[in-house]
């Protein structure tokens, strides 16, 4: 009898490109590669003017990863789509915002329900103006979902019970470290785990206030900004904003620079998505996360994925399916 794996377990069974498909730890940072930088505030985003009125801040490596966030002005209001892992971080990014637009920000989008998108959405809902919180119908349901994976109300729980014993660790292994080099990057680690755990702790979730189901325009200030609905992908809840004007996309994690992550993600339904995706006309994509990138990019990701499918298909010669 063939044996029915689930997905992850096709993934982790496979045993190819494992950089890519990360360990299962749920508390495992999502999306990016952990670095070491040390941060300071208003080093932690690059912000990179995309097109008219049109940002991308880019962020710096952390230890506690941050996602990037587009931003886009209009005669109206600023909208910031995604806001990171931690409220410090949206701050951050909020000054910079200041620096080049004089209107209040009037909405936030969030791409999908992962921890390094969306824990900083208070910084914008508390700021005194009404602001709206976007997000997909199924992304909405994920950020309250016990078991929706690495994102949401749940997992700051889970972030939480977590925290002290990866600060223990980190305090022993700057212990023991001899060389200094190393002794620094530990224990620069370690002041933003410990910061990271204290904003934790007294994180407010803005949990979304407007779903879309359905591709839909949002006009805001006389621009026009689509959001897409294409498929399931990174998560079953991906929004992607496309500027038409400007063509440009923001595509959250369902697009990175480099090697996606999986564990939440539906990989042969994702390749679709990704197809779907190309069908619109843009120039420039801003990712979840890295450089702003062309949208030549998206075939490259998109083999990526389709290699990554091959090669588990081979693997699991009993038949399962990467959707199982
Ligand atoms: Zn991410
Ligand atoms: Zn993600």
């Amino acid at each position: 009898m063939a044996r029915h794996w689930t997905r992850r377990q096709v993934l982790a069974q496979a045993g190819i490109a494992a950089a890519a498909i990360h360990t299962l730890d749920p508390h495992e940072l999502c999306c990016a590669p952990p670095a070491h930088a040390a941060t300071h505030d208003k080093d932690l985003f690059e912000l990179k003017k995309v097109g008219d009125g049109v940002y991308a801040a880019i962020a710096a490596p952390a230890y506690k990863v941050n996602s990037n966030a587009a931003v886009i002005v209009t005669n109206d209001g600023v909208i910031v789509v995604d806001s990171h892992s931690k409220p410090s971080a949206a701050r951050a990014v909020y000054q910079q915002i200041q620096a080049v637009a004089k209107q209040p920000v009037r909405k936030i989008v969030n791409t999908h329900f992962h921890w390094d998108h969306w824990q900083g959405n208070q910084v914008y809902t508390s700021s005194g103006q009404a602001v709206e919180v976007i997000a997909s119908e199924r992304t909405k349901e994920n950020l309250t979902r016990p078991d929706a994976g690495v994102g949401g109300v749940p997992f700051i729980a889970k972030q939480l019970a977590a925290l002290p014993a990866e600060i223990e660790t980190l305090k022993q292994e700057a212990g023991r470290a001899t060389d200094p080099q190393t002794k620094s990057r530990i224990e620069s680690n370690l002041r933003q785990a410990e910061a990271y755990l204290d904003e934790l702790k007294q994180l407010k979730p803005a949990l979304p206030t407007r779903t879309v189901s359905t591709t839909q325009t949002v006009t805001e200030g006389g621009r026009d900004i689509q959001l897409h609905v294409l498929g399931r992908g990174h998560t079953d809840g991906d929004l992607y904003i496309y500027l038409p004007k400007e063509k440009v996309v923001v595509t959250g994690d369902a697009l990175i620079d480099w090697m996606p992550f999986l564990n939440d993600g539906y990989p042969e339904e994702w390749v679709r998505t990704l197809d779907a995706l190309e069908r619109l006309d843009f120039t420039h994509i801003i990712p979840g996360h890295g450089d702003v990138l062309p949208k030549s990019h998206l075939a490259f990701f998109r083999g990526y994925l389709s290699d990554l499918i091959a090669g588990v298909k081979k693997a699991a010669s009993d038949g399962a399916t990467l959707d199982e």
